[in-house]
């Protein structure tokens, strides 16, 4: 509470302060709606937010990055005549100019400009919920297709190389430090037969096969402000993970968890499967959002961005088990195992599924 009046202090040219409370769903970031009453007496409502630093070591290079991608969306949103208000987040500097505040506890906050008459859904509850997001993701890659990806920071560092993953997945068989081997030889062999898929992507980058690109690394759906009167994906929010990528990184990560007819850690493996139709449904969105700005090879590799990134995400739950589940949280006893387990089952439903999803593909490219 002295915290925030704190930082509220900062923040005084905004400003005659009327309310303020907590707000959104997030489990990242501390956010909060002010009211403010500005010199022609209208309203004015602006996010703030405390960033999490647990998350995020480098807050100066997040916001960088930010600013960097924020100005860069403005600019096209207006070349476009579209609203800059409300098609991007705008940060709102602090009274000294600085596009964040640190206060004396050393934490550090960030304003953004609250984006009216548009609605954050929590959950996927319709196809086409799901195709607005893909839509929404898609004209994201579109937008920024131009940027200078190599210029961003990587706030976590090697958040996509499944090379290392994998690596750091045998580190942890090699260990063994909790004797857990023996009971997932089954998965263990299952991630070894794979080990092609880690250097699928890594390879063609360092060839040039693929452009880097600005991808955002938590596609969720409640990463989107819909319009009330239109229901249309308006704008990303949640800009934190922004990071150089992969095109395929935020298709498959989207399909890895949009399609899945489960949950993540669900234990009946039979109700485990990645459904076509909502792949498809992604596909077209996605493909139509990019407007052309994927090249033919990164259009082609989007079921293989699904597997790999559905790959690198059931590695990451095994060697959280091996190493003792000190990274995913777990609420159950071979929690994260289940989850490991679940990843796997979809790669398999994937490549059952394989000449089905290259076919959408082709077709919805062609479209
Ligand atoms: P987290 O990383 O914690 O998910 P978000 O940046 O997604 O943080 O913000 C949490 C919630 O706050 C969002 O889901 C959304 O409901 C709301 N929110 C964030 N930024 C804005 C904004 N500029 N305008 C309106 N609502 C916002
Ligand atoms: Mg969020
Ligand atoms: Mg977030």
């Amino acid at each position: 509470e002295t915290e925030l009046e704190e930082v509220l202090d900062a923040y005084r040219h905004i400003g005659t302060l009327k309310s303020k409370i907590p707000y959104g769903n997030g489990h990242i970031n501390n956010t909060f709606l002010l009211t403010y009453e500005i010199p022609d007496g209208q309203e004015k409502r602006i996010i703030l937010q405390e960033m999490n630093r647990e998350v995020f070591k480098q807050p100066k290079e997040l916001m960088e990055n930010i600013i960097g991608v924020t100005s860069y969306l403005r600019g096209k949103i207006i070349e476009n005549g579209g609203d800059p208000e409300r098609e991007t987040l705008n940060v709102v500097p602090a009274d000294d100019g600085e596009n964040y505040y640190v206060d004396s506890r050393g934490e550090y906050w960030r304003a953004y400009l609250f984006i009216e008459d548009a609605t954050c859904y929590e959950q996927v509850e319709t196809k086409e919920d799901f195709y607005q997001s893909a839509l929404a993701f898609g004209n994201f890659q579109h937008l920024l297709a131009g940027y200078p990806a190599e210029t961003l920071h990587e706030t976590i560092p090697q958040f996509h190389d499944t090379r290392k993953r994998f690596n750091d997945f045998l580190r942890a068989v090699d260990e063994d430090k909790l004797g857990r081997v023996v009971h997932v030889r089954d998965e263990i062999d299952f991630v070894m037969k794979r080990e092609g898929d880690a250097d699928v992507f890594g390879d063609m980058l360092k060839r040039k096969e693929l452009p880097l690109r600005v991808t955002h690394n938590d596609t969720k759906l409640n990463n989107i402000m819909i319009d009330n009167a239109t229901r249309k994906g308006i704008c990303v929010i949640d800009l934190d993970t922004v990071m150089p990528g992969l095109a395929m990184n935020d298709f498959g990560d989207s399909i890895r968890f949009g399609a899945n007819t489960a949950a993540e850690d669900e234990t009946d493996l039979s109700k485990v499967s990645s459904n076509l139709e909502l792949f498809e449904v992604y596909v077209e969105g996605f493909l139509k959002g990019c407007q052309g700005s994927l090249t033919q090879t990164e259009i082609r590799l989007l079921p293989m961005g699904a597997k790999v990134m559905t790959y690198e995400c059931g590695i990451r739950f095994l060697t959280d088990y091996l190493e003792g589940d000190h990274y995913f949280r777990i609420h159950r006893e071979n929690h994260n195992l289940d989850r490991a387990r679940t990843q796997f089952k979809l790669i398999e439903d994937m490549e059952a599924k394989w000449g089905e999803m290259e076919a959408i593909v082709r077709k919805a490219a062609n479209k």
